[in-house]
């Protein structure tokens, strides 16, 4: 029997599935279909090309083997879709691959009781980082001097972002060179410190897989009692096989990880320290946020945002009509979600005018943690502030009459 902590080397057995890094995670999702431990799987296809990243709902388990491999050319957020589409999961099973970023994102919506965890399966993918779809394409003709056209698979591997093309050509450019020139990953991607998920079930991924196994097979840490039985379950019914993962490699993943960890942390005092600091700070959020057409992108993609009646549509607070919307349109935003901000950067990327709202948000997050501890999508702590359950709390003040908007947050 496997237990939170263990570690493993882990493949396919099944010779349809042809995944990244040995196929594991693909199996363990079909087996979970297949078995009925989950009625859908929601994960990532490949659209176009490799810059099309498509979120899918699965409950025909074949349709899995199209989906492995990984896509590093997309910004996707799952969680909020399993809010939106299958009811926060309060009726069925669902399991899910989780980024980082994912991964937190379904915390902090589980402990807003916007989706029901105890019905959710997440399997965790060891995260480099991605690169916008746009940015990937001018990147590959600027600096690759090739067709972005002809590009059939990228991959992020020893520090480089590598591609293949159509004709069997592989090149790759260092991650760091490339983000010096102003290229490679996404900014919340260079700060982001959520490297091995595991607040996931399971975290796979392939750092520190070496020897014969390299580029076979997926490092597998269990990190729940619920993925300790999936793992054991689907290696039992010989869906997966596993083996001990080699010491050196363990070694290697430790330190892989501890230098990303260090890497966003960098890239965090740079960005940061180039918005400023106080009045200068404000003015610059103020005036970059003066571009906004106030699509509502940023609130509608945001995974903490879901209230039913968002503040910002309030006649009162922003005056309706007017492009741009009054500051206030964002300071409600800093308001009700720096302290949970979870860097996730899809206010950012979805914003049409290219206002680097994620940047203000998580550097708000970073200065309310030192303030109150709070550290976002790590674990069930609620946050400083939180709607909570917004629909029984809007019933509860109008019956009231009470305008303790917190009460419930807050109660024993
Ligand atoms: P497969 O069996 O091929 O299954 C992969 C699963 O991931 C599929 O279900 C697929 O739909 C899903 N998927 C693909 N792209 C995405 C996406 N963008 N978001 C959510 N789900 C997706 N591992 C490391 O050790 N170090 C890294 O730096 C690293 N960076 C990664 C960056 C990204 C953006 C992604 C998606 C994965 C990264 N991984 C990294 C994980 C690694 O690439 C493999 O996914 C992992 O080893 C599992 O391999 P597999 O063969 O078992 O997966
Ligand atoms: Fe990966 Fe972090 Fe970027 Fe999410 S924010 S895609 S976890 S590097
Ligand atoms: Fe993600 Fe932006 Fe919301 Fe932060 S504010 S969680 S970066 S969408
Ligand atoms: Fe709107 Fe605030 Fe709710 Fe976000 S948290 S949807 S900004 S009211
Ligand atoms: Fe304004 Fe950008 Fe948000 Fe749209 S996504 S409302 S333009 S800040």
């Amino acid at each position: 029997m496997s237990a939170k902590g263990d570690m493993y080397y882990a493949w396919t057995k099944s010779c349809d599935i042809k995944g990244e890094c040995g196929g594991a995670v693909i199996s363990l999702l079909k087996y979970a279909l297949e078995n009925k431990i989950v009625d859908v799987v929601l994960t990532v296809k490949k659209g176009v090309d490799v810059y099309d990243p498509q979120p899918v709902f699965i409950t025909n388990p074949a349709d899995l083997d199209s989906c492995a491999g990984s896509l590093h050319c997309g910004t996707l957020l799952l969680p909020k879709l399993i809010k939106k589409y299958l009811n926060g999961a309060k009726d069925i099973k669902v399991a899910v691959t989780c980024k980082g970023c994912d991964a937190k994102a379904l915390l902090e919506l589980g402990k807003r009781q916007q989706i029901n965890l105890d019905n959710v399966i997440s399997i965790g993918l060891n995260c480099g980082g991605s690169v916008s779809p746009m940015p990937a394409r001018r990147m590959i003709r600027e600096k690759y001097g090739v067709n972005p056209d002809d590009v059939v698979k990228e991959e992020i591997d020893k520090g480089k972002f590598i591609i293949f093309t159509k004709d069997g050509q592989e090149k790759g450019i260092s991650i760091d060179e490339l983000e010096e020139e102003g290229y490679g990953r996404r900014k919340n991607c260079q700060r982001c410190e959520t490297k091995v998920p595991r607040q996931c079930d399971l975290a796979c991924g392939n750092w520190g897989v070496i020897g014969e196994k390299a580029g076979k097979a997926t490092f597998v840490e269990i990190c729940s009692e619920k993925g300790a039985m999936l793992f054991d379950a689907a290696q039992k019914a010989g869906a997966i096989d596993s083996c001990a993962p080699e010491a050196k490699g363990l070694e290697i993943r430790g330190k892989i990880e501890n230098v990303m960890i260090k890497m966003g942390k960098k890239a965090q005092e740079k960005q940061f320290a180039e918005l400023g600091t106080g009045t200068e700070r404000l003015n610059k959020i103020m005036q970059q946020s003066s571009k906004c057409i106030k699509c509502y992108g940023c609130i509608e993609n945001c995974p903490i945002c879901y209230c039913v009646e968002c503040s910002t549509k309030k006649p009162h607070l922003v005056r309706p009509g007017i492009i741009p919307p009054d500051f206030m349109f964002q300071m409600i935003r800093f308001a009700h979600i720096a302290d949970s901000c979870i860097n996730c950067g899809q206010c950012s990327e979805l914003c049409p005018m290219d206002i680097p709202n994620s940047l203000y948000m998580h550097a708000q997050q970073v200065e309310l943690e030192k303030m109150f501890g709070h550290k976002p999508g790590y674990d069930m702590t609620m946050p400083v502030l939180s709607y909570a359950e917004e629909t029984e709390e809007r019933a509860r003040l109008n019956a009231t009459g009470s305008d303790m908007i917190f009460e419930n947050v807050f109660k024993e």
